[in-house]
């Protein structure tokens, strides 16, 4: 078996993500990640035809465990797959997304595509990606208190963990993520904007409702952590839809989102305004979501939709708001 361990196998770094790590380990033996992998685990199913930082194969798990001599647990713990759980419960015959996780450039070529989030001072101190950076609710690094970016500056793209703009280097720079794979650009020459006090606080009690595994709700309601997130999705949804309807009546340049959108699929910057005013709603629950319901004339129906399933919590006031 020692055949099989890869000449180059170094641990991820703390908090790295599986396309991230598996890249830096392709670039370290000189080669492009879906050369290297296709090359060195033959008869594997193609590792990058899968978002591996959601939901990794088994084969392909055991396989990258065996090559870099860590437990294959420990290989999970760089994909969110470990701890989805604690904000969402995934059901076993969907093939989508999970709740709660930008997508990322699998397939998809096109050119404006966002998603991958990143943070411009962790990426120029050490340039690898984190795999929580791929919730949507990620929005500043609590670490430099600055905005995450989710998309390149110069060229308008998003950056991917795997791909690398491998024409642009006659050599495989050891910090090719770095770079824009469609154009080139330096990602750590970004420019990026300071995240307020709020911002950062919002980030922090999310990751640690997470870690937690429960949240408190009101004066003395204690809930499941997934419970807690199931309403909150439920909530900026609702945000989203009468912000929809303010901006298609106001005629303002301000683009419109879709009103099909899911938090997941829109603009980081618009992910945090939507997620700032849904943890005010939350704040001395219910009496902040009940003044807002009333005084934007928002109805049971337009939080709670016939096949959602709301917890219990955000049931009971939501039906306040019945016809
Ligand atoms: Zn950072
Ligand atoms: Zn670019």
């Amino acid at each position: 078996l020692s055949g099989t361990v890869w000449p180059i196998h170094f641990l991820p770094f703390h908090g790295e993500s599986l396309s991230s790590w598996m890249s830096r380990l392709a670039i370290h033996h000189c080669s492009v990640p879906s050369t290297f992998f296709a090359k060195t685990v033959p008869g594997a199913p193609d590792a990058w035809k899968q978002d591996l930082d959601v939901r990794s194969n088994r084969s392909i798990i055991e396989a990258i465990s065996l090559r870099c001599c860590l437990s294959p647990l420990g290989v999970e713990r760089c994909t969110i797959f470990s701890e989805i759980n604690k904000v969402y419960i995934p059901s076993s015959r969907t093939t989508a997304l999970p709740r709660w996780v930008s997508p990322a450039r699998i397939r998809r070529q096109t050119k404006h595509h966002y998603g991958q989030k990143f943070c411009v001072v962790c990426i120029t101190e050490n340039s690898y990606y984190r795999y929580k950076w791929r919730y949507c609710f990620y929005v500043v690094c609590p670490e430099h208190h600055v905005q995450m970016l989710d998309s390149c500056q110069a060229c308008g793209g998003s950056v991917s963990t795997h791909k690398i703009y491998a024409s642009f280097f006659e050599t495989f720079p050891l910090d090719a993520l770095a770079y824009c794979d469609l154009c080139g650009f330096d990602l750590r020459r970004s420019g990026y904007e300071t995240a307020s006090i709020d911002d950062v606080e919002f980030v922090e009690s999310i990751l640690r409702i997470m870690r937690q595994g429960y949240a408190h709700i009101g004066k003395k309601e204690t809930i499941y952590s997934h419970h807690y997130f199931q309403g909150l999705r439920l909530i900026a949804r609702g945000i989203m839809k009468k912000e929809c309807m303010v901006r298609e009546s106001s005629c303002t340049d301000i683009p419109v989102l879709s009103r099909h959108a899911e938090i997941e699929f829109i603009r980081v910057s618009e992910i945090k305004d939507v997620m700032l005013l849904a943890q005010e709603l939350l704040y001395e629950w219910p009496n902040n979501f009940v003044t807002f319901s009333r005084n934007n004339g928002l109805y049971y129906q337009d939080w709670i939709r016939p096949r959602d399933v709301a917890p219990h919590w955000f049931l009971k006031v939501a039906k306040m708001f019945k016809k």
